[in-house]
């Protein structure tokens, strides 16, 4: 298969983490017989510098002609550097605002897996860290509070800040296909989150997500309150599969999720339209304070790179490969310092890099 993708490496840690990413793409398309072309873009700082704007409409309309986006990541420290002293429609995140925009990027995916090996890692009591998760949040992305009409103004004296929350049924529809199809490539469950107690919106959100349950049979539906998801995913992280939900739920399941994994630099995540399209990037920050030092972990990225062949190519196999190899390079002892413990052996960004490629045969 021909992949054409396009890259960002951004700022920070991201051009370390984009050059172990394809280190490991590559390897995995010599084993299995694909041809990837790169096309790498300038955002974030990295475009200001150069550009003058954080993301030009080239560099957009190169990564409109890709089949997917593998981006590293942008910005830098937004106390010294000169990219905050900028407006804000200039700054680096705005280049990310606007690439998920003109991508019509709806739908976002963050798995939240706990490895045995790094279990020490996590917050929660050894007896539900013993069994282990891998969950995987499903958000909407580009509707919901967080895109409602808003205001703030004086009544009466009175100071009154308003926010309204609007989902239509097409809205909901699109994001619980993705989340039905995604079920169908993992263990087929669906826990779907709401405030239906209360919410019109939630109400809507739950009659649509069982019309589209109906396309799939072999999905087991639940639906959860979105106040029982938060208890559940410190309490019983292992029962769940893939948690579908609107924006600011999603928004804050999805960071507590992170957390209960305990490894920021393990983390990969997705962002999809209604088409094969994605864009691909660890859920971490440019780590601007490690930069340049060869210390970062390279994982986050190779597992974005691997959600990357497994939902914009439909390479299950060769996604698996490397999963499989992170979960190798893990249980031999390999650490970068982030995740380093007692015993493990501590290597750089570029080693790992290295180790987890070799490890795809
Ligand atoms: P951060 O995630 O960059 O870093 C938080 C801490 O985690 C730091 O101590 C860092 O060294 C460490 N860390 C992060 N990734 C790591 C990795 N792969 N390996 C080892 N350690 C790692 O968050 P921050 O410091 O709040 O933000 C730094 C910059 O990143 C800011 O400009 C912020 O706006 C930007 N940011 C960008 C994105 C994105 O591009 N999508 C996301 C979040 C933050």
């Amino acid at each position: 298969m021909k992949l054409n993708i396009t890259c960002i490496p951004g700022d920070g840690i991201g051009p370390e983490i984009i050059t172990e990413a394809k280190k490991v793409l590559n390897k995995t398309a010599a084993v299995y017989g694909h041809e990837i072309t790169y096309k790498d873009i300038l955002m974030g700082g990295a475009s200001i510098d150069v550009h003058g704007v954080p993301l030009t409409d080239e560099a957009i309309a190169d990564a409109k002609a890709a089949d997917a986006v593998l981006m590293g990541s942008i910005g830098g420290n937004t106390t010294t550097s000169p990219w905050y002293q900028l407006p804000p429609e200039k700054r680096p995140e705005a280049g990310l605002l606007k690439i998920r925009k003109e991508l019509n990027l709806f739908a976002n995916l963050r798995p939240a897996v706990l490895y045995s090996e790094l279990a020490d890692a996590c917050p929660l009591k050894k007896e539900i860290s013993d069994q282990g998760f891998d969950m995987l949040i499903m958000r909407e992305l580009t509707g919901g509070l967080y895109f409602g009409d808003r205001y703030t103004r004086e009544e009466n004296g009175v100071r009154k800040a308003v926010d309204t929350l609007t989902y239509d049924e097409n809205e909901i529809r699109r994001i619980a296909i993705k989340g039905f199809d995604i079920a169908m490539k993992r263990r087929k469950k669906v826990t779907s989150v709401d405030k239906a107690n209360v919410l019109d919106s939630s109400r809507l959100w739950r009659k649509v997500v069982e019309e589209v349950a109906q396309d799939y049979p072999e999905v087991t539906l639940e639906h959860m309150l979105v106040d029982n998801c938060a208890m559940q995913l410190v309490k019983d992280p292992a029962q769940f599969d893939v948690i579908l939900t609107e924006n600011m739920f999603g928004d804050i399941l999805s960071d507590e999720a992170s957390m209960v994994t305990g490894s920021i630099g393990m983390l990969a995540s997705a962002s999809l339209n209604d088409t094969k399209f994605g864009l691909y990037e660890p859920s971490h920050g440019s780590a601007p304070d490690i930069a340049g030092q060869d210390i970062a972990n390279p994982i986050a990225t190779v597992l974005s790179a691997a959600m990357m062949l497994r939902y914009s190519f439909d390479l299950d196999k060769e996604a698996d490969a490397i999963e499989n190899a992170v979960k190798n390079i893990l249980s031999k002892g390999y650490r970068t310092a982030d995740i380093i413990s007692d015993g493990c052996t501590r290597v750089g960004c570029r080693e790992m890099g290295d180790l987890l490629a070799d490890e795809i045969k």
